[in-house]
């Protein structure tokens, strides 16, 4: 098995390397690593997860530990789609580079002008930025990439959903035709490879599997879920999201929730907040001091649940997940690959679900396509429970946009009196999904049902499973 000191490395990396605990190469830095390190090109075909962030930094402290920063010239510039990800490259490269005197800036939105510049006006070895920022600065005229010898471009495939192609092709074309690129993307759109061909010379190709399609150590799952109508069909999602989430107990030590949109990751986020779990929401638009915070004290272990957008969450590092939920199918199938890639990270164990209503079987069907396998059916927690949903204080609170101060106090006497109801216990407890069985136990309809009681009277509290259940398809 090849080893770190196989690699050709400088022994200050190779002992921030051991520092950091690792002691064999991944497969992506055994095939990365030496190529890079004679000068080539390389393009490298992983997702996040299989190490590639040290596939790339650790040859390239190795090259620029050879010569010296000069002021106002970066040596060398990694590009990366979201502010989030950039950071983390900038992390990994504090932790590989310690043992060395480089220097880095990080050059991403939300930090100001004049403090990049001030760094860069002292010469950096490293640039780490974000497409959008570093045109800004080069547009300023503060920023001459002519001496930049070695160019990283991280998750290429993501730089295309955001539309930064056209922003990478400029950016190629300022840094010299001499210097060496790094290149790496999870998948090879054929938009990816046009860029490929015009801008790598003679690349060495590493592809790595993927892990969603080879991690047995992700064990997956789909909820297939009808709500019991329509129109309740966000609560009722709500609730088994609880369910599922209650159904793991302990074995759930943080998870990440991904919605496809923002408005969604708010009022998730939300909801959870109102049923007590320790939840917040990360998104684009969310400011960017808040999405460190939220961040870090996720990675921390201080915050449980993070709800997320794929672009937020897209690359992001967080070592230990111990689950990932789908709260929507992703439209685009590869989306499903790098979700559920933030848990089962670096051979550790992971656990995923994900819940498809009707409208998005098609979407889950190009997901299974892509992964060329089924992706295991698995009962609901809520099977044969009267249909739970969000108390309905909670669905009037949390399916609004955030409203002005004054009239959430208005409403405030409203939503009071009605949490003067007993406070529902989110759900009923749910079992492991595998023993879930239709019951007709006599369970008392908690507060969110009361909306129900009309059509049982007569009944006691007991509500056969069946009287729940919808046989009908709701038009859609
Ligand atoms: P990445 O694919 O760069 O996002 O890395 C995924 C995770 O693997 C990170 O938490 C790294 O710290 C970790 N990692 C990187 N290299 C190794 C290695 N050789 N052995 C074990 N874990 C690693």
């Amino acid at each position: 098995m090849t080893k770190f000191t196989d690699l050709g490395l400088d022994p200050k990396v190779l002992s921030a390397v051991s520092e950091a605990g690792y002691e064999t190469p991944t497969p992506i830095q055994a095939g990365a690593i030496p190529p890079a390190l004679q000068g080539r090109d390389v393009l490298g075909i992983a997702q996040t997860g299989t190490g590639k962030t040290a596939s790339f930094v650790l040859p390239m402290i190795t090259m620029l530990s050879k010569g010296r920063a000069r002021a106002r010239m970066p040596r060398s510039l990694v590009l990366a789609p979201t502010r989030e990800l950039a950071a983390q490259v900038a992390e990994n490269f504090d932790t590989y580079a310690k043992h060395t005197k480089l220097t880095k800036a990080l050059l991403i939105g939300g930090v100001s002008f004049k403090e990049q510049d001030m760094l860069i006006d002292r010469g950096v070895d490293v640039l780490i930025a974000t497409p959008g920022r570093l045109l800004d600065h080069f547009e300023r005229g503060k920023l001459p990439l002519t001496g930049v010898q070695i160019m990283v471009v991280d998750e290429a495939d993501r730089m295309l959903d955001m539309g930064f192609i056209p922003d990478i092709e400029r950016i190629f074309q300022m840094t010299p035709f001499t210097r060496q690129t790094l290149f790496f993307s999870a998948t090879m759109a054929p938009e990816i490879e046009r860029i490929t061909n015009t801008f790598l010379s003679n690349p060495v190709k590493i592809e790595v599997a993927r892990a969603a399609t080879t991690g047995e150590n992700i064990e997956q799952g789909v909820i297939m879920f009808r709500a019991s109508r329509k129109d309740k069909q966000a609560s009722e999602k709500r609730a088994l999201l609880r369910a599922l989430i209650d159904a793991e107990g302990d074995a759930l030590t943080n998870a990440i929730v991904f919605c496809n949109r923002k408005t969604e990751v708010d009022i998730v986020a939300k909801s959870l907040t109102k049923y007590g779990y320790d939840a917040a929401p990360i998104h684009g638009d969310l400011d960017q001091s808040q999405r460190t915070r939220t961040l870090e004290s996720f990675r921390e272990g201080k915050l449980r649940f993070l709800i997320a957008s794929d672009v937020a969450a897209r690359g992001l590092d967080v070592p230990s997940v111990s689950h990932v939920f789908n709260y929507d199918v992703p439209s685009h199938a590869e989306d499903y690959v790098h979700r559920i890639g933030r848990t089962g990270r670096a051979g550790r164990k992971g656990k995923t679900f994900m819940i498809c209503v009707p409208h998005d079987e098609k979407n889950l069907a190009d997901i299974e396509t892509l992964v060329n396998r089924p992706i295991p059916r698995v009962d609901s927690p809520l099977l044969g429970a009267a249909p739970a949903q969000d108390a309905p204080a909670d669905v009037a609170e949390v399916a609004e946009k955030p409203a002005p101060k004054s009239s959430s106090r208005s409403r405030s006497s409203s939503s009071r009196s009605k949490k003067t109801a007993p406070t529902p216990e989110a759900l009923p407890k749910a079992a492991p999904a595998k023993q879930a069985e239709p019951r007709s136990d006599s369970r008392k309809p908690h507060s969110a049902d009361k909306g129900r009681s009309g059509p049982v009277v007569g009944m006691g509290d007991h509500m056969p499973a069946f009287l729940t259940r919808t046989f009908k398809a709701p038009a859609d």
